[in-house]
């Protein structure tokens, strides 16, 4: 701890458009501090004020703009790591954490359709946590979702536990943030719309029902495992130019029928473990439900809730047959804030 009393955390990929945000959100968080800043060689041993370009739409914090970034690889002293690493590397440096006795949270996605990690919306599926402490490392590794995939559910949630849902069919409008710092690829999304994001459809399949599984076995009898929910996802996932900000256009097949104001009133009511603890990061409302016709908007809506909350719009059906509009912040709920939240769940023992 500092003086004080914040914890020193390190984080890897500082330099990216994910740890950018992290080092924003660190700069006021009132448990977690960022120490130690460690990138690739590229960037390795000059201040972070020179290492990279300022991308967040928020003030570079004065002190992380100090610090020197360092490889990874370099001894980390820091107890709390989070990795915002590209996925390419970032499976091997976080294990490598993990058996040093670190504890990781990972925005990878490295790590988080492995059978031993949890893998964690806070609001959703705090009870996974518990599957860290059957690591085989002295430290322990904890996944942050796909940023698509988070709101997806936490849109999802509260109508699984309310009538159940058997199948969910997205198409994705994915900002231009979500694929990392900007390159020269970025000029081909300036008027376009591009069908296909790399592995994006494959993590929203894949992760949904693993994040909405119900955790079964006992530690003492070694079996503590995630038994993934019986529920069909299928995605089209599509670049588009919108700096910030995921939509998805959800279709769905619940298990038994309702009506639309039972759907609402689900999603209005929605609160979870992090609203109970009053965490730092947990947004209060959770989900907002918008009723105009023209909502929600990443130009006019992200920012509710600290980038936290889910916007939920465009609710249409009847029965068992739902189609609506879901929107969430991709590098503040999807990456930085997410992670954050899901350490603050860790320490809070939620
Ligand atoms: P990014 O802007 O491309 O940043 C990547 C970071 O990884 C940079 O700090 C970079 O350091 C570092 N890095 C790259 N290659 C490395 C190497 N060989 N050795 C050490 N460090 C290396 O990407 P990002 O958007 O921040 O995403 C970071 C991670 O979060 C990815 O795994 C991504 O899939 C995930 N994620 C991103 C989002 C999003 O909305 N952007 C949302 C959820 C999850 P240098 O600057 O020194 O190259």
């Amino acid at each position: 701890m500092t003086a004080g009393g914040r914890q020193p955390v390190a984080i890897l990929g500082a330099t990216g458009a994910v740890g950018q945000r992290f080092l924003a959100l660190l700069a006021e968080h009132p448990w977690f501090e960022a120490r130690e800043l460690l990138a690739s060689a590229r960037s390795a041993g000059r201040p972070l004020r020179d290492a990279c370009e300022w991308l967040v739409p928020a003030p570079r914090p004065a002190a992380a703009a100090e610090l020197v970034v360092r490889e990874v690889g370099a001894p980390v002293e820091s107890a709390l790591v989070f990795s915002a690493l590209d996925a390419t590397v970032a499976r091997d440096v976080e294990e490598t954490l993990a058996r040093q006795g670190k504890t990781v949270v990972s925005n990878a996605s490295a790590w988080r359709m492995d059978p031993r990690v949890p893998l964690v919306v806070p609001e959703v599926n705090p009870e996974h946590l518990a599957l860290a402490a059957a690591q085989p490392w002295s430290g322990a590794l904890y996944a942050n979702p796909n940023c698509s995939t988070i709101g997806l559910s936490l849109a999802l949630a509260p109508l699984v536990a309310a009538f159940g849902v058997v199948a969910a069919s997205v198409v994705s409008l994915q900002a231009v943030s979500g694929a990392g710092t900007p390159t020269r690829r970025s000029l081909e999304l300036v008027g376009n719309v591009v069908p296909w994001i790399a592995g994006e459809e494959q993590k929203l399949e894949s992760e949904t029902p693993k994040i909405l599984g119900r955790l079964v076995g006992s530690a003492a009898a070694g079996d503590l495992r995630v038994e993934h929910a019986a529920l069909e996802v299928g995605a089209q996932c599509n670049r588009v130019p919108v700096p910030e900000g995921h939509t998805l256009c959800v279709t769905l097949t619940l298990a038994r029928e309702a009506r639309a104001a039972e759907l609402v009133d689900a999603w209005r009511s929605f609160r979870s473990r992090p609203q109970e603890l009053a965490l730092p990061s947990a947004p209060d409302p959770v989900v907002i439900v918008h009723d105009d016709d023209a909502s929600p908007q990443p130009a006019l809506h992200l920012e509710a809730g600290g980038g936290m909350a889910v916007h939920i719009g465009r609710l249409k059906g009847a029965g068992r047959t739902w189609r609506f509009t879901t929107l969430s912040h991709n590098t503040l709920r999807g990456a930085a804030g997410g992670a954050l939240l899901v350490a603050e769940s860790v320490r809070a023992g939620a």
